[in-house]
Formats: structure tokens, sequence, C-alpha cells
């Protein structure tokens, strides 16, 4: 049977510079006895020229020919649905989630659909494949770069003869990948830095990276499903507002980064809490959506000066602008999940497979992950 053709797409959305897949991971995937095929440009604006990928053994295509031939498509956002054609196989992070009806275009057309933020994440095996976790990661260092970036004063203790400037502090709420990579960076830069969450295994890893953790009396610690955070009641979140709030006002930069799958991002800083904090003070709110976010008044992607001085930035798409690395991670999860489905050179979807029974979202014609089907079926 002939080789697998693998198409590397080049990215449409507004802002996104991330490639799916890298020259690096090219040269894994034909190891595999996978051919590749690159749409032209794919990786130029992630520093990843054509002829790099060329060098690793890729063919360069035009879009036309890249949607025509490939049978397995890797990407970031889903291309668009009209381009793909039944039998085709497309592995990106889809979202199936938030765009369930997307999901059921893909299977009516008999395009498999494949989303790396379906995997199961506690898995061990799973690990190298784990696309949330690394752009998570990326995300939380870049999110201090940026409030560094707003922030009119040093982060660290400097002693000159000009004088001392006093570190900056640093607050960070929602401890889990993006938020640890928050408090390291913080302190990479000589930022006195506090975190807090609400899942008591945290505590350890912000001590462990030599922060302080936070405690709250208003809210009993707790871990969900998975590993991830419980949802808050309203009246505990209301409560955990409001003892945030003291906390927050003796801090410089707060970053917020907390979410809790499937639902709207907890809200932890209301209005009345920012105008509490001293001017000059930055918050980037990692979780800023069109559903609201962290930070009652932020919105994704803007920037707001508050009246009293507060600058309130919602995050966009913060691993898209640090694409070279956040590719060469992405690369790294993809190419590893692709060759795990990949069985005598092609790709074979086992359901049974854990790893598979969770990204694999149609195939065959129909929807097959049970949380989208759920949601196009209105049960909760
Ligand atoms: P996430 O992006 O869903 O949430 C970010 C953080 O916000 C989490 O730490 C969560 O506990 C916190 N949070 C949510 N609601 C909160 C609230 N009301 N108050 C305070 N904090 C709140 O999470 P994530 O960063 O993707 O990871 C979450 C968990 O999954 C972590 O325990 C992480 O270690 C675990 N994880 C495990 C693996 C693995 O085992 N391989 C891989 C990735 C993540």
């Amino acid at each position: 049977m002939a080789a697998v053709q693998v198409g590397v797409v080049k990215e449409s959305a507004a802002g996104e510079r991330r490639v799916a897949l890298t020259p690096d991971a090219l040269a894994r995937l034909r190891d595999a006895g996978v051919e590749v095929i690159v749409e032209s440009s794919a990786g130029a604006s992630a520093w990843f020229p054509d002829e790099e990928y060329a060098q690793a053994g890729a063919s360069i295509v035009e879009t036309e020919r890249l949607y025509s031939t490939a049978d397995v498509l890797l990407c970031i956002d889903q291309p668009p649905a009209e381009r793909l054609h039944s039998g085709q196989t497309v592995v990106g992070m889809l979202a199936p989630l938030l765009n369930p009806r997307r999901m059921a275009e893909l299977a009516a057309k008999g395009v498999t659909a494949v989303s790396l933020d379906g995997l199961p994440r506690t898995l061990t095996r799973a690990q190298s494949m784990d696309a949330l976790t690394s752009q998570s990661s990326v995300a939380g260092y870049r999110a201090v770069l940026v409030a560094a970036n707003a922030f009119d004063r040093f982060f660290p203790l400097l002693i000159t003869a000009a004088g001392t400037s006093k570190p900056a502090t640093v607050l960070v709420l929602g401890a889990g990948v993006a938020g640890l990579q928050a408090v390291g960076t913080a302190r990479r830069l000589g930022a006195v830095v506090r975190a807090y969450d609400v899942r008591p295994a945290s505590k350890d890893e912000v001590r462990s990276l030599g922060a302080q953790f936070i405690e709250l009396t208003s809210v009993a610690p707790g871990a969900g499903e998975g590993g991830y955070a419980r949802a808050l009641t309203d009246e505990e979140q209301a409560a955990q507002a409001a003892e945030l709030a003291e906390h927050i006002a003796k801090h410089d930069i707060v970053i917020t980064t907390a979410q809790v799958p499937g639902r709207r991002p907890p809200l932890m800083v209301t209005a009345g809490t920012i105008k509490s904090m001293r001017a000059g003070s930055v918050i980037v709110d990692m979780a800023a959506s069109d559903l609201g976010g962290n930070v009652e008044i932020s919105k994704p992607g803007e920037t707001i000066v508050t009246n009293n001085g507060v600058t309130v930035i919602g995050a966009g798409n913060l691993p898209a602008a640090m694409p070279t690395s956040a590719s060469a991670a992405y690369a790294r999860n993809i190419s590893t999940l692709l060759v795990h489905m990949l069985s005598d050179g092609q790709v074979a979807i086992d359901l049974d497979d854990e790893i598979q029974h969770g990204v694999v979202i149609t195939h065959g014609g129909s929807v097959v992950h049970e949380a989208t089907t759920k949601l196009l079926e209105g049960t909760p």
C-alpha cells in the first residue's frame, strides 16, 4: 500500500503564527514511513522557511494540491470544512466542546477529526502528546513578559549608586501548568511571587518554585475529576473573590489563569477589587474569553487602563506570540500522536485505545466523542 501522505497546513486564523509541524519533527514522521507535503510558506511566520522542510524531505505544494491529495492534515485550528473531503483525517486543536456543530459538519462529510485537546492528560504515555500542557507553558511564560512590558518599574530588587528599588510583587491566581510557568518566570525576573489555587496539590508545587502559597479560609481546597479544579458554587466564588481582594490590592502584578473544564472561567477579580489597586499595577487575565474571564472587566486581546491607573490586559493567543517555541513543542506533540495512531504505515482508528478514545472526535460518518455527542444532543 502507498505510504500515507501527511499535509502540513498554513494556518489562516488572524494572528496565528504557529505551524503544526516543524522541520525537526518532520524527520520523525519520515522515519515512521510517512510522506510529508507542506503548504507553501506554512512555517514562514514561525521562522521555519520552506527550504528547511524541503531539506528534511518534504515536498512543498500549493494550497489546492495540499487539500486535494493529503490523507492526513496537520493543523492548529481547523481548516475551512469546504476544503476537506471524505476519507481525510484532520489532526489539530479543534476544541470540539466549543464547536460541536463544526464537528457534526466534519462527520457528515466523512472526515475523521482528531483533536489533541481531548487527550487523557493523566496517562503517562500521553504526556509527550500533551499540547494543552506545552502551549499553556508557553502562554504562562509569555504572560509574565507581557505584564513586565506594561509595568513601569523594575521586577528585581536593584541596588545601584542612584538608590535601591524594591522588587515587584506578583500574584498568580490558578497554579496549573500556565500558572506554575508564570510563577517560575516571574521569580527568574526577580519578583517576589505569591500564588493561589483551589487544588490542594498546587501548594507544594508553588513552594517548590520558591514562591509563597496563599491559603484562603473562605473556600475549602478541592480537586475535581481528572486532577482539575472542582467547580465552586456561586456563594463560594463570591467568598473567594472577597477574600482574594485584600491580597490583590497588595500586589503590583496579578496574573490570572483559572479554568474549570467545560465551564465559564471563575470570576476572581471584581471591578471593585481593581479600584483598590495602586496606580501603575498590571493585571493579565489569561482566562479572558468571549464568555468572560477571571477578571470582571477584561476583554480578550484588549488592554484597558482604568481611571485609577490599573492596566488590565485580556490575553489573546499568547502561544501565537511566541510561534517558534510554541510550534516546536506542538510539532513534537502532534507527531508523537500521529505515530501512535499508525499501523503498517496507515492511520488505524481504534476507539478501544485509551488515547484514541479521547482524541478521535468524528469517524465513519459519525461523531464518536461522547462529550461532543452529548452537547449536540443537548443532554447534560
Ligand atoms: P486549567 O487550565 O484547567 O486551570 C488552571 C488552574 O486554575 C488549575 O490549576 C485549577 O486548579 C485552577 N483553578 C480553577 N478554578 C479555580 C478557582 N476557583 N480558584 C483557584 N484556582 C482555580 O488547568 P491545567 O493547567 O491545564 O491543569 C490542571 C491540572 O491538570 C493540574 O493538576 C495539572 O498538574 C494536571 N495535569 C496533569 C498532567 C499529567 O498528569 N500529565 C498534565 C497536564 C496537567
